[in-house]
């Protein structure tokens, strides 16, 4: 196959795009760079099967060949980027999905939107089946990402029962692991930067609120099989586990040995209080489950960044980067 994948020189789109090649498909990279980096395919960019265009795919996908598959994934996608890129995310989720959408019809190729957790908002079904609808607000500070995802999904399915598209939708849940910045701004890579260079490790909110963290690995083998294997309706694909953000702080700490402090901040605003994924139909359709523990995920992101602090690449930010911005309550 020959598969188009937007925002693969993002965290993920990276790994999908090896997970291809590595079953000898040839994929099309297409990004603006805005929160990827074309280190992240550095190591794979001499394959005959890849390329890469720099476009931003809200105003056009220049891919003029036959293509089999679609994928996208282009968004920012870490919380302090999506306040930062507001429009460009609005815009992403809407304008890019629709030009994704339409080179997948003119190809009459398969599409596949990357969407997201996060169309569940702050959930009141724990934990969450795909059948739930959600509780998200329009107008908060998240909507940007939030409904930009849930007008992408609606704009899947429009062309799934309009155009007869045969369509996919994945629902990622955090997913962490080697390529991510350091200065993303996830609690992941956050505190593991903070860890290993002795800063205070920056917890928002008591760090009550749960979260369930998937290995990048894990998460890309149940997108791969998606694509190839699952149907038209969303499917979550994320790790069960769930451990609070306070927990995932101590794991951090012990498996670094830092003894760095807590710094508690305020809690963002509409941060999901819970999160975590019901994936028995990933189990069920594609007999799909994660095979990674989180302590084992989180050792060999430790050692990435250990590696990647020892020798920075050219150029690229090291620090973390925290919130700034009102916390609960101040409705702005
Ligand atoms: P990322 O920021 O590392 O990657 C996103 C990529 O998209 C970057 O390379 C960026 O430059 C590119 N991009 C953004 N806007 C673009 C545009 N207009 N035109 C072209 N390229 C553009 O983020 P990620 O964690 O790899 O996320 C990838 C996708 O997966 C996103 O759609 C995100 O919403 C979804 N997702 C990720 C997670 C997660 O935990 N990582 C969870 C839920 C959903
Ligand atoms: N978080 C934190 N400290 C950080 C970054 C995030 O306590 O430095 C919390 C955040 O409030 C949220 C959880 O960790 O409850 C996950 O945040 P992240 O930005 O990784 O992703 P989200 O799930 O919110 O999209």
């Amino acid at each position: 196959m020959r598969v188009v994948i937007t925002g693969a020189a993002g965290f993920l789109g990276s790994h999908l795009s090896e997970r291809f090649l590595r079953d000898g498909h040839e994929v099309i990279g297409v990004d603006n760079f805005v929160t990827g980096s074309p280190a992240n395919v550095e190591s794979f960019a001499d394959h005959d099967g890849f390329r890469v265009i720099e476009s931003d795919v809200s105003a056009s996908i220049p891919v003029d060949v036959k293509v089999d598959g679609v994928l996208h994934f282009a968004s920012p996608a870490s919380p302090i980027d999506y306040y930062e890129l507001p429009i460009e995310t609005l815009k992403v989720g809407s304008y890019g999905t629709h030009n994704a959408l339409e080179l997948a019809r003119l190809n009459g190729a398969r599409f596949f939107m990357a969407s997201t957790s996060e169309v569940y908002g702050d959930p009141t079904e724990h934990p969450q089946r795909e059948s739930y609808w959600g509780n998200v607000s329009s107008v908060g500070p998240r909507s940007v990402y939030d409904e930009a995802k849930r007008y992408a999904e609606a704009a899947t399915m429009a062309y799934h029962r309009h155009h007869k598209l045969d369509t996919r939708i994945v629902r990622i849940f955090n997913t962490y692991g080697p390529r991510m910045r350091p200065h993303d701004g996830r609690v992941v890579t956050n505190f593991i930067v903070q860890a290993l260079t002795g800063e205070p490790l920056s917890l928002y909110g008591d760090g009550s609120q749960t979260r369930s963290f998937c290995y990048v690995d894990d998460e890309i083998e149940g997108i791969y099989q998606l694509f190839m294997r699952g149907d038209a309706q969303p499917m979550n694909i994320g790790n069960p586990d769930e451990f609070t953000v306070r927990q995932l702080a101590e794991i951090v700490l012990e498996l670094t040995g830092s003894s760095s402090p807590l710094a508690f901040q305020p809690l963002p605003t509409d941060d999901p209080k819970v999160r975590r994924p019901d994936i028995t139909r990933a189990r069920t359709m594609l007999g799909w489950e994660p095979q990674v523990p989180v302590r084992e995920g989180i050792a060999r992101t430790i050692e990435y960044f250990r590696s990647l602090l020892a020798a920075p690449r050219l150029g690229a930010k090291v620090g973390t980067r925290t919130m700034q911005f009102p916390s609960v309550g101040s409705g702005s």
